[in-house]
């Protein structure tokens, strides 16, 4: 770095001076070099484009981006639904690098390999005063409303970034889903002993299924149509049993009864994790009573179902939702290094930033479980 291009830093990172770039070890950051993104103006509409660094405040990392994971809730974003703000560069499960961080900062070092939690809270809101962050009413989710990670380089708040090390890049994109799931396993707390029943085999459902298996699980069934997913839960050892639903109704049916006379007390826990209301309603018979049923997936807003109340109220049955997390990155990082949590093939395709279309396509087309954007 020459002293023309320190002289361009911005304010906040003039001050850190020297000690972070010392001459020779940066030349892969540049303060007035250009960044490629993929940037929506608006639903539907994205281009590759080159851009300024993002600005750094003084308590933000910079994160030179090695892997972007991609999720279902990327589709919606590109649809303008989610709650989506244009103009935007979407990416909710950053991994990367630290570049470089504003003079607050603390606690790392140029070259860190980090993954950053996409959510900022104001922690002075109602909910935030009572511990309950994850309904923070000024809630910032980077990727959705700000900028994220289909970007070089993303800046986070630093207390949002956390560092890994026995993860290759693209799996600690799982990292994010992981928490997801790690809050799931708090929502649901489950006991010692408890026989679980999921549906669905994507990726959070997987990692929850093992998480539940580590704490308390001891007999799980995943219960999901045969393809891609279902043949990686078994490639996971993710559960004990396998059901492989019938994609054609009466057939899958015939199979969940089957189900249900093999366990006729039920299951202590029951998680639907594949969005359908239709299985939410099947889902039902199977919890045991004082049982927990677990809300996992994502729905559309205008789903309704149809349960019978007096079953909930009769059996005592335990109606639990659980949505994101706030917090759990640390649990969801130990678990995935220590491979308590395996994630091999979850991420079965790698697009560069150029390949946005196709990797929307490959989505929708479901071609992919999950997928990656990669950088150099
Ligand atoms: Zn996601
Ligand atoms: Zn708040």
């Amino acid at each position: 770095m020459g002293s023309t291009d320190l002289f361009n830093l911005p304010q906040s990172m003039r001050a850190l001076g020297l000690s972070l770039f010392p001459m020779g070890q940066h030349q892969k950051y540049h303060a007035n070099r250009k960044v490629i993104i993929t940037e929506y103006s608006e639903a539907r509409k994205f281009s590759i484009v080159e851009k300024a660094l993002p600005q750094l405040r003084e308590q933000d990392v910079l994160i030179k981006v090695k892997a972007s994971g991609v999720c279902g809730t990327d589709l919606h974003i590109h649809d303008g639904e989610f709650g989506a703000k244009f103009p935007l560069v979407p990416g909710h499960e950053t991994v990367g690098v630290v570049a470089a961080f504003g003079s607050g900062v603390q606690g790392f070092k140029v070259d860190d390999r980090v993954v950053a939690d996409n959510s900022e809270l104001c922690g002075h809101c109602h909910y935030c005063r009572r511990g309950k962050e994850l309904f923070c009413e000024n809630f910032i989710a980077h990727g959705v409303m700000v900028d994220g990670g289909f970007a070089e380089y993303a800046a986070y708040p630093a207390h949002r970034v956390f560092i890994f090390k026995d993860l290759s890049d693209v799996d600690a994109t799982l990292l994010e889903p992981a928490a997801c799931a790690a809050h799931g396993l708090d929502k649901i707390a489950p006991q010692m002993g408890s026989k679980v029943l999921l549906f669905g085999a994507g990726p959070t459902g997987l990692m929850l299924a093992q998480l539940l298996r580590e704490n308390g699980g001891c007999y799980t069934v995943i219960a999901a149509p045969g393809g891609l997913k279902m043949d990686l839960a078994k490639s996971l050892n993710a559960a004990d049993e396998y059901v492989e639903l019938p994609r054609e109704s009466v057939a899958s049916a015939a199979t969940l009864e089957k189900l249900k006379a093999e366990n006729p007390y039920g299951f202590d826990i029951v998680v639907e994790a594949t969005g359908s209301s239709k299985i939410l309603e099947d889902a039902i018979h199977f919890v045991t009573k004082s049982g927990k049923l677990v809300v996992y997936g994502v729905y559309g807003d205008n789903d309704r179902i149809r349960i019978s109340p007096n079953m909930i109220f009769k059996e005592e049955i335990n109606v639990l939702g659980s949505f994101s997390q706030t917090y759990k990155f640390p649990a969801a990082i130990d678990y995935l290094e220590r491979k308590r949590v395996k994630v091999d093939g979850i991420v079965n395709k790698t697009f560069r930033l150029e390949e946005w279309q196709a990797c929307l396509d490959a989505m929708k087309n479901r071609t992919v479980i999950k997928a990656a954007i990669v950088f150099d």
